[in-house]
């Protein structure tokens, strides 16, 4: 489980958010949706551990992240997996491209036989990068070198990269506002199918019917904080704080 826990912070001494808690089990996709500028990109940066909050803690499995030695932080950072907006693909095969993912998260000893696989004519994670890629319909265009892509197989690349990294825990920031909805359609089914797999997934999005369509549970960040966080049903059909009612109702 990773968990927030009464985290805020502010940029330039502007509050972004206060008292926020927010955790992820294994095998659920937790949503977090609020207007523009709420947070939801600060949120997913402090569950990546990408940077320490001003206030609060962030833990995995029970570890408070910045408490530990470094050497222990960078083991858990290991075990999240990133997508952002944009693909960010590197000028290379599409497989190398996921691969890189797997070579970041496998310790030395099995890089070392994946790189003596190499030499030796086989690729030693082959299978593993075909699995990634068949989870987002990409199998076959292993070869495709990653310029030649639609802007949609790249973000699915991308998806595949994070998961060949084997994360416990994947952050997904906006990963299908550019897409339309075919792409789209196919990066929340491998969301899906991650989870069965009991990977956790955080995913900030604008879109609500997204959130409906895939979310488990369901935070609205709104007005500096958290303002209601619990079931996509309940959240969606009736919940308790006015605003949050608002803002699901479109009314915000
Ligand atoms: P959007 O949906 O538009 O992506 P968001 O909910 O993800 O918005 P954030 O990107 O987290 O919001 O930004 C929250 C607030 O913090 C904004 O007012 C933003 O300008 C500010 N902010 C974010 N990062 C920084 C930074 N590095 N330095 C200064 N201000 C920042």
């Amino acid at each position: 489980t990773l968990r927030a826990d009464a985290v805020g912070h502010a940029f330039d001494g502007e509050p972004v958010f206060s008292n926020v808690s927010l955790a992820v089990d294994p095998g659920e996709v937790v949503a977090v949706i609020g207007p523009s500028g709420a947070g939801k990109t600060t949120l997913l940066r402090f569950l990546a551990l990408f940077e320490r909050p001003d206030e609060g803690t962030v833990s995995f499995d029970g570890t408070d992240v910045w408490d530990a030695p470094e050497s222990d932080r960078l083991g858990l950072r290991r075990r999240v997996g990133i997508v952002f907006q944009e693909a960010g693909l590197f000028d290379a095969d599409v497989a190398r491209n996921v691969e890189y993912g797997l070579r970041v998260r496998r310790p030395w000893s099995e890089r070392l036989g994946d790189e003596l696989a190499g030499l030796l004519g086989r690729n030693g994670t082959n299978g593993a990068v075909r699995e990634a890629l068949d989870l987002v319909g990409l199998a076959d265009d292993a070869d495709r070198s990653a310029a030649s892509l639609s802007g949609g197989e790249a973000q699915r690349v991308s998806f595949a990269r994070a998961v060949a990294y084997e994360p416990d825990v994947l952050l997904l920031d906006e990963p299908t506002s550019d897409l339309d909805p075919r792409n789209t359609a196919v990066i929340e089914d491998a969301v899906d199918r991650a989870c069965d797999r009991g990977i956790g997934a955080v995913l900030a999005t604008h879109d609500m019917n997204q959130a409906r369509r895939v979310a488990d549970r369901v935070a609205v960040l709104l007005d500096g904080g958290v303002i209601e966080v619990g079931p996509a049903e309940r959240v969606f059909g009736s919940p308790d704080d006015e605003r949050a009612r608002k803002f699901v109702a479109g009314e915000l």
